[in-house]
């Protein structure tokens, strides 16, 4: 029986803490820990290569794990405006490749006031917009290639200009430069053989065309999400308030644009392929993407050899999307690394290494399980994809209450050598694959006990 000890949040000035951060890569994670480090009175400086926001890709999840650390944002109001553009999803509704009913799945965990499933323009243009109204200092257009880091200090070097700080977080996403930075070129990418298709778009003329309205049945009361699970090939197709064209088509490597053609031939010996058609086939021009899937062994040490440079995220640990963790993790991550910097006392390094010890076993170990299951969906079709997985550790995970418990915990097992045993993830680090039922119930009264201000909840039984 683990038992969590709540601590109240604990937001700093701004800059009061005199540490310095860049932050670099400023998608999903490197927001997080932009307006995570600025909450904890760190001042912060951030790069993105990309000029401009994208709406290359298609639904994302944020489970409650991570809306957590949201909804503390600007008093509730980017809660409101990830709200405001998410989809309304109470149910996932799974079908074989004849069209056959498998199964209906909830979504807790991702359901209307506890998470969101959202196109990802509209999640990274909520939390964009606050980063912005924050006045943090974020420059946009800026790939940042070459890293450096001494026993004082950490930077990155732009157009020959050398920009110092105490440390870096390196939030540069699956392709990252910083992660060879840190590991030198230790961690080798592997190419899963997977790619998916994506694309997001506005509905518009598909509402009033017949051959279509097989989607928006009931729409207005709840948007729409489906799966169908063939051997080898899953098609998810949803509804949501829908957005603007894409901007920045090429704007990473890992999407290269596509043919909707090519898409639907992975389907074209399907009895469904035909009313599957009808939508795909109307994706306009240019909103298909083919995202290759890649994955790494787990990385266990994201700090860098002089304890300067920690990477978050997708660059510490590339995540397939089969459980819906790839954002979650790396929010988590991020504010982790935020509290420990506010709780380190100025000793950097051994701020960035307790928040390695927290974070690096849970989220490599969901990491793990997306690929596994990924490996078992595609082995067996929809017999193995019944409901949508969502282990309660996974989800009933307050990690800013648990940083702030087990920071010291983790500095005396750093200093002292003795092994930490991580309150994170279950006990000997292993999961099984299957939805636990009582989820919902289960957010709500862990909720409630955070609201109450309680002093500890259990976490795993
Ligand atoms: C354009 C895009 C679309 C996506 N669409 C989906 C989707 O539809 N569904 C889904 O589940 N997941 C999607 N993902 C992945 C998902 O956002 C991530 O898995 C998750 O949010 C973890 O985020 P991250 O911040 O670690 O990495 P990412 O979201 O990949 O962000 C990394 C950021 O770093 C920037 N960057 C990379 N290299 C450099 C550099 N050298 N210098 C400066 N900046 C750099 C990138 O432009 C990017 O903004 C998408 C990612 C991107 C970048």
């Amino acid at each position: 029986m683990t038992q969590v000890h709540f601590r109240h949040d604990t937001e700093l000035p701004p800059g009061s803490t005199g540490l310095k951060v860049i932050v670099v890569g400023l998608g999903i994670g490197g927001i997080a820990a932009a307006v995570e480090c600025h909450r904890r009175g760190h001042t912060v400086i951030g790069f993105e290569k990309s000029t401009g926001k994208t709406a290359v890709g298609d639904s994302l999840g944020i489970g409650f794990n991570a809306a957590l650390v949201f909804d503390q944002w600007g008093g509730g109001s980017v809660a409101q405006a990830l709200n405001r553009d998410r989809g309304m999803v109470e149910e996932m509704v799974i079908y074989d490749e004849n069209g056959d009913l498998v199964a209906k799945s909830d979504v807790a965990g991702f359901d209307p006031g506890n998470g969101y499933l959202m196109w990802r323009y509209h999640a990274a243009r909520a939390i964009e917009d606050h980063a912005q109204t924050l006045g943090l200092d974020l420059h946009y257009g800026v790939r940042v290639e070459e890293y450096w880091e001494n026993d004082h200090q950490a930077g990155i070097i732009v157009d020959g200009n050398r920009i110092s700080a105490d440390c870096v977080i390196v939030a540069d996403g699956v392709n990252s430069r910083g992660r060879s930075a840190i590991k030198g070129d230790t961690v080798k990418l592997q190419d899963t053989g997977n790619v998916a298709f994506r694309g997001g778009f506005e509905s518009g003329s598909l509402q009033n065309d017949p051959t279509t309205q097989w989607l928006f049945e009931g729409v207005e009361e709840q948007d729409r999400l489906i799966e169908y699970i063939g051997k080898n090939v899953l098609v998810m197709i949803g509804t949501g308030r829908n957005g603007k064209d894409i901007d920045d088509p090429t704007e990473t490597e890992r999407y290269e644009a596509a043919d909707v053609d090519e898409a639907l031939r992975q389907i074209s010996h399907w009895p469904v392929y035909d009313k599957i058609a009808t939508v795909i086939g109307k994706m306009p021009e240019r909103t298909c993407y083919k995202h290759r899937l890649f994955i790494s062994d787990p990385i266990n040490e994201w700090v860098s050899p002089k304890g300067r440079m920690i990477m978050v995220g997708d660059a510490a640990h590339p995540m397939v999307p089969t459980l819906g963790q790839g954002a979650s993790q790396a929010v988590e991550d991020s504010a982790v690394v935020a509290i420990c910097l506010q709780l380190c006392a100025g000793d950097v390094s051994m701020g960035l290494k307790a928040a390695q010890a927290i974070r690096a076993p849970r989220a490599t170990l969901i990491q793990r399980a997306g690929v596994e299951l990924l490996t078992a969906v595609h082995a067996n079709g929809s017999e193995d994809r019944t409901t949508f997985t969502r282990p309660y550790w996974i989800y009933l995970h307050d990690c800013q209450r648990h940083a702030y418990q087990e920071y010291s915990k983790v500095v005396q097992s750093l200093k002292t050598g003795v092994p930490y045993s991580p309150t994170n993830i279950p006990a000997g680090a292993t999961w099984n694959v299957g939805h636990e039922a009582e989820l919902g119930p289960k957010i709500q009264a862990f909720r409630a006990a955070i609201q109450a201000g309680g002093d500890t909840y259990t976490l795993l039984p």
